[in-house]
């Protein structure tokens, strides 16, 4: 019934239908998304994808969502993104100069030397 290649239509899932991409796993349990996945779900280098565990035993593969909270003080707005992790800005500038004031650079911190809203 089934013939598995490379983005062909299969039959149906739940009513919908079913494309299979198959890909081999290397020695380490690397695999490679589908070009096809990774457009769609805009997937880029660097992005966390989540596998989910269901109760009957079926896994789901989807695109990480960013954290949606402050890493340091867990406020949900006003959030950037650096280095993979999440902070508000306010816990950014306190982070940048509590760096700038350890690192003894002087290009980061106001000429009060207090520490920025
Ligand atoms: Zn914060």
């Amino acid at each position: 019934m089934k013939e598995l290649r490379e983005g062909k239509v299969v039959g149906t899932l739940g009513g919908s239908r079913e494309i299979v991409y198959r890909r081999v796993v290397d020695e380490k349990g690397r695999v490679t998304l589908p070009t096809e996945m990774r457009q769609q779900l805009e997937i880029r280098a660097g992005e966390e994808v989540e596998f989910l565990l269901r109760e009957d035993g079926q896994w789901y593969i989807r695109k990480g969502f960013p954290q949606r909270a402050c890493t340091f003080c867990g406020c949900e707005v006003d959030l950037i993104q650096v280095w993979g992790q999440t902070l508000c800005r306010r816990c950014a500038k306190k982070y940048l100069y509590l760096l700038a004031r350890e690192l003894e650079l002087d290009i980061f911190v106001g000429k009060s030397g207090n520490l920025p809203d």
